[in-house]
């Protein structure tokens, strides 16, 4: 690990609210910078390298003290210690975008793994060159497939959701089915189009039918003000499943009763 540092936005203790492991102890670290820019982000202030970061001061507690960054990974191991870091399930690397960062996400993962929790790697799903330098110190792959007509590139505009970004996805998933566990999220919108998260699943299928979807009915935030409707989530749901047999519809969790 060295003196290797990098742009680190926040570390706090909270529960996974989110995908099949939701409700699990998980020490979030999260890193800055991104290069998406999803309609429904509940984190744009980590869209540009942060000033500094913000770290609680002890498990369960509501206050931080802030570091200026960059920070050694060094330093963010010793904080992850002092928020009791071997009595959670999971530690969850995530961002922003944490494989834009790749040399430090993969030296946070060698010095947390074996520590007690899992690793757990939160991404966007399109950094498919830097995945492998990573991959192999990672205990789950949490991998978005982000849906054209829903998300664009930084400095883009919306891309033809006939084109999509499927190819890099595919191509990403087979590199990320080589870590223990592997799921898909895919984020539903009143204006998500339904054949591109048909088509998802039938690239899934096509890498390993095995893998599990994930549809999460996106929760209502900034330029978001509509879920989709029931009726529409459970009859693609249903079309999901006739491609993939593992596909749940999962909320998040953490809004409801305010966790971080
Ligand atoms: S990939 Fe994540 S951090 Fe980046 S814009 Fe989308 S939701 Fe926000």
């Amino acid at each position: 690990m060295g003196s290797l540092a990098g742009n680190f936005v926040e570390l706090f203790s909270s529960v996974q609210g989110e995908g099949p492991h939701v409700g699990a102890s998980t020490l979030f670290v999260r890193l800055g910078v991104c290069d998406l820019r999803c309609r429904w982000c509940d984190s744009p202030h980590t869209w540009r390298a942060a000033e500094t970061c913000r770290i609680q001061v002890s498990r369960g507690s509501s206050e931080f003290h802030e570091i200026a960054n960059p920070l050694a990974v060094a330093a963010i191991v010793t904080a992850a210690e002092t928020l009791e870091l071997a009595r959670h399930r999971f530690v969850s690397l995530t961002g922003g975008e944490p494989l834009l960062q790749p040399e430090v996400a993969r030296a946070l993962a060698e010095a947390l793994r074996g520590r007690g929790p899992r690793i757990h790697l939160e991404t966007h799903g399109l950094a498919h060159e830097a995945l492998p330098h990573v991959v192999d110190r990672i205990d789950v792959v949490a991998m978005d497939w982000k849906l054209a007509s829903d998300v664009r590139r930084e400095g883009e505009s919306f891309k033809d959701p006939s084109a999509g970004f499927h190819d890099e996805h595919e191509a990403f998933l087979r590199v990320a089915r080589r870590a223990p566990e592997v799921f898909v999220k895919i984020v539903i919108t009143a204006s998500s189009g339904d054949d591109e998260v048909l088509e998802a699943a039938r690239r899934i299928a096509r890498v390993d039918p095995q893998i599990l979807l994930v549809l999460q009915p996106v929760t209502p935030r900034g330029a978001v003000t509509e879920r989709p409707g029931a009726a529409r989530l459970l009859a693609l749901a249903a079309a999901a499943e006739a491609i993939l047999p593992g596909v749940r519809v999962i909320p998040q969790t953490h809004p409801i009763y305010g966790a971080p």
